[in-house]
């Protein structure tokens, strides 16, 4: 049976409201929902991708404080929007939206784009981004299709194709827009997604409480936990890393900016580099920082911590040390330099780092409690 079939065995008129009147009733009460502002459904899309709504709340609410209006994004340092990024992960989105925010303001007079065509060309929007803008602020009847509206749909409708496969969008694309609910798209893209969300979950969906369970093919057959269809990702490699807490004779520590390319680039870190077979990971790093810094250092031989941090095609294990400078002929530059411990708290640092600097401080803490005998 194709698609335009399976659509067909649809009541579309009953699907539309039952979902609507659901999602009237049910919808949760969460901040980017209070306004249809493009400007700020286009930030809590980037925000909620591959990201859990419970975790983007707060910084969704830190970044409108700090940048209320587009113009102010449109204004900030690169410095700043890391920072009020920081810990939320896929710094490229940031930096995405960052860039096509200015580009809004410079183009478009400050106006995100309503046409299709327009917004598509926005650095980072894809069709996913641009559907939620254009329905929900717009009232549009663009689909917005991402992993959990697919899931939904390949339920509903009984879709086998890979979701895996980019070209799958295509048909799940098809599929909303013949169920689309014209005279309210707003409503019908985020009840698809609020229903994928909070009852047609990837595991155990529940298929005996949800509203449109009359109109679901694969809940008629019994084949719920089975779609949607998708490929097993590839094996993710996993780097061991040795990372080193420097301090000079004044009490500051060495960090330095990562590449501007690639995996959380431009935000800073304890410098660090993969072990070595061969050396234990204080020689490592001293050699590391000779021949990289001129800094000749002393490393602690035990680490004071051990981080783990997962990407989606990567596992960061990092052992972290304490060292001290003997002798330094450092040149600092904007790319590696020391700071004080203020300064730290002013720059962008990726999690595992941020983690790293927790556990230098309760390390220090415990040395003094230690050093007054009260442990
Ligand atoms: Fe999902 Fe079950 Fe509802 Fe079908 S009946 S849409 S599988 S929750």
């Amino acid at each position: 049976m194709d698609l335009t079939e399976k659509i067909n065995k649809i009541d579309i008129e009953e699907f539309q409201q039952d979902l609507i009147r659901w999602f009237e009733a049910e919808q949760r009460d969460l901040p980017w929902r209070k306004d249809s502002d493009p400007y700020k459904v286009w930030v809590s899309e980037i925000m909620l991708q591959q990201t859990r709504v419970d975790t983007v709340i707060p910084y969704y609410n830190r970044f409108l404080e700090k940048f209320p209006t587009i113009e102010s994004f449109a204004e900030a340092d690169e410095e700043s929007v890391l920072k009020i990024w920081e810990g939320l992960g896929y710094y490229s989105r940031a930096r995405n939206l960052h860039s096509a925010i200015k580009e809004v303001v410079a183009t478009y007079g400050g106006k995100v784009p309503d046409q299709k065509e327009e917004i598509l060309k926005l650095k980072g929007v894809g069709p996913y981004t641009a559907g939620a803008v254009l329905s929900i602020a717009y009232g549009k009847p663009e689909p917005a299709v991402d992993g959990n509206v697919m899931r939904v749909l390949s339920r509903i409708l009984l879709i086998t194709e890979d979701i895996a496969v980019p070209a799958a969008r295509k048909t799940f694309e098809e599929g909303a827009r013949t169920l689309m609910f014209e005279p309210n798209p707003s409503y019908f893209n985020q009840a698809l997604m609020e229903l994928g969300a909070l009852v047609c979950t990837p595991t155990s969906p529940s298929c005996l409480l949800c509203p449109v369970q009359k109109h679901c093919s694969a809940f008629e057959k019994g084949v719920q936990d089975e779609l949607p269809v998708k490929t097993r990702k590839k094996n993710t490699r996993h780097d061991k890393l040795a990372a080193i807490v420097l301090q000079n004779e004044k009490g500051e520590f060495l960090i330095r900016k990562r590449p501007a390319e690639g995996l959380l680039a431009n935000l800073w870190e304890f410098p660090s580099l993969k072990m070595q077979p061969v050396l234990e990971p204080h020689e490592t790093l001293q050699d590391f920082l000779m021949t990289e810094y001129s800094i000749d250092v002393e490393v602690a031989p035990v680490s004071f911590t051990t981080v783990d941090h997962v990407f989606t095609h990567l596992k960061w294990t990092i052992h972290a040390f304490h060292g001290k400078v003997a002798g330094a002929r450092l040149e600092e530059n904007e790319r590696v330099r020391f700071v004080t411990e203020k300064e730290m708290n002013e720059l962008a640092f990726p999690v595992s780092h941020q983690k790293i600097w927790q556990a230098h401080k309760i390390h220090v803490e415990y040395e003094k409690e230690k050093a007054k005998g009260r442990i």
